[in-house]
């Protein structure tokens, strides 16, 4: 049965922050007829429009940065500069990339056949809007993965209805307001509230579903749109790999898996999750990020700390158990590998841990939190072998001062991108395509197809002779035929002989 309402928690303090009433299925229906009505007139607007509104939005989100930021702390527990440099930063960033770059990815192409008889044609390729796009959304990023996916959804001429996560549905409705007081028409960014339930109503409703979150929900999201036979994007969970080779630069590559494994406690899709190091520089590797990670404060947002904490107390509970059966499988833990005793919130120690393996769930199932597993390998070939031993393949990164040989690796790994000596930060370049592969998923955001995929590409071709008949009309005639052969043979065979051959028999008839 749906739920009525929804109770936002601050993880921080486990205080209610909000209730509020959950859409039902109508609601959702009404919400998506409401969104065809302001794309019909949204669709005639220019590129240009359309980024002057987005270039406003941005005003006003820097304007109300303050609440904003009060916002998304309360709903994640995360530490204000985490938020003003995870999430503000991303969208502005994401905003001016929007609006100068859509009417290039959108241009209409003009096509040149390849066949020469269509030579004489005009071929122009030109995308569409699909109408009410439904954006699906995790916890873990509010702002970013709710209206920065929103914006080039409308940057392409589509209304939008966003189904954020029922953790933190805040951010979201702010977000929605500030583009209704930028001049967004209305109705075009709308924000339904609810859980699992209204996010199925919206896939029977919408035109298409660009959904982030688990693989788990990712496959039942692409079931129930398979009915509809509506266009599914798909970015789902990691598990992502960071390898260390012998002549890295140590100082560097640990403070990156120290960022990459903690930014956002861990709840980002393209966390360092498993770390693999040469053994010849194994154990100074690990001295150096166990230094960095007891260096690490972790507390509530309005303090100077670095970390906050779980969002929801089912993913504490996820991250607990996984450090646990580690620990009772032989792992050992070298800082961190409990709840925070000293914090009443959802706060997990960050973590370091070693001698485990890939039978254990830390190493091959999605953690999620602010865990750091470190593996020893022999050689490359073990850790390459190692990192693509994995269901999932979102994301990875390389140490190496031989950044030939890094690219080289780069190209093997079965990931959807690589950061050779650096991490995380294939996210935040919003004009380079970013996705998954295996079940990481499929479809990208960012880059021209992180627009392209909110479109219909739509092909006009047009005569430019007007003859009053063209050679395959009808009547079929025996002969036409022979001279379709003949003319094949002619165009396409790569024997000289056969050309002769077609080209004397189609002058004789
Ligand atoms: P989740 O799959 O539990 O939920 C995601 C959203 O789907 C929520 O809004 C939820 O209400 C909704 N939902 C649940 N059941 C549904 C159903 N049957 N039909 C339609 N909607 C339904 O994921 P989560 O726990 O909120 O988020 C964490 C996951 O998100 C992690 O696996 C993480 O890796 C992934 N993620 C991926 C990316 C990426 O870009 N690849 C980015 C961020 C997060």
């Amino acid at each position: 049965m749906s739920l009525q309402t929804i109770v936002v928690r601050n993880p921080a303090t486990l205080e209610k922050i909000a209730e509020l009433p959950a859409a039902q299925a109508v609601d959702v229906a009404a919400a998506v007829k409401r969104g065809r009505e302001a794309q019909a007139l949204w669709q005639k607007t220019s590129f240009g429009e359309r980024a002057k509104l987005l270039y406003r939005l941005r005003d006003f989100l820097l304007d109300r940065g303050d609440e904003l930021g009060d916002i998304l702390t309360a709903e994640t527990g995360r530490p204000k500069a985490e938020v003003y440099g995870a999430e503000l930063f991303y969208l502005c960033d994401a905003i001016g990339v929007w609006a100068k770059k859509s009417a290039g990815y959108l241009r209409s192409e003009k096509i040149r056949p390849h066949f020469p008889l269509m030579k004489f044609k005009k071929v122009v390729s030109t995308y569409e809007p699909r109408g009410v796009i439904g954006i699906i959304s995790p916890w873990n990023f509010p702002l970013t993965l709710t209206l920065g996916e929103a914006l080039p959804a409308m940057m392409a001429g589509n209304a939008v209805v966003i189904k954020p996560s029922e953790l933190t549905p805040l951010s979201a409705v702010f977000g929605a307001e500030c583009a209704a007081k930028a001049g967004f028409p209305e109705n075009l960014l709308q924000v339904i509230i609810g859980d699992g339930a209204t996010g199925t109503a919206l896939i029977d409703h919408a035109d298409m579903i660009a959904f982030t979150g688990s693989v788990e929900t990712g496959k039942r999201v692409m079931q129930r749109a398979a009915e509809r036979l509506i266009p599914v994007s798909l970015e789902l969970g990691g598990k992502d790999p960071m390898i260390v080779l012998k002549d890295a630069d140590l100082e560097r590559a640990a403070g990156a898996c120290v960022w990459g494994a903690l930014m956002n406690s861990g709840q980002a899709c393209t966390s360092i999750e498993r770390v693999y190091v040469e053994a010849p520089v194994y154990q100074q590797f690990v001295d150096r990020v166990v230094e960095k990670t007891r260096a690490i404060r972790q507390g509530p947002s309005d303090d100077e700390v670095d970390i906050g904490c779980m969002t929801s107390e089912a993913q504490l509970n996820k991250i607990t158990g996984q450090v646990d059966e580690a620990v009772a499988n032989g792992a050992r833990v070298l800082t961190g590998g409990q709840r925070n005793p000293r914090l009443r919130g959802y706060y997990y120690e960050p973590t370091v841990l070693v001698d485990i393996d890939h039978t254990m769930n830390v190493m091959s199932e999605e953690t999620f939190g602010p865990i750091i597993p470190v593996v020893k390998v022999n050689n490359v070939e073990d850790a390459l072998r190692l990192a693509n031993d994995s269901r999932y393949g979102l994301s990875a990164s390389i140490f190496s001062r031989d950044s030939a040989f890094a690219w080289q690796l780069a190209r093997r790994l079965q990931s959807g991108s690589v950061c050779i000596n650096d991490a995380l930060v294939n996210y935040i370049i919003p004009d380079a395509p970013m996705g998954g592969r295996k079940q990481s998923g499929f479809g990208y955001r960012h880059g021209a197809d992180g627009i392209r995929k909110f479109c219909q590409q739509k092909t006009i071709i047009v005569d430019r002779f007007g003859l009053k008949e063209e050679f395959p009309w009808y009547p079929s005639t025996k002969k036409k035929s022979e001279q379709i052969r003949h003319l094949l043979n002619l165009l396409c065979h790569t024997g000289w002989r056969h050309k002769l051959r077609a080209l004397g028999a189609l002058m004789r008839s």
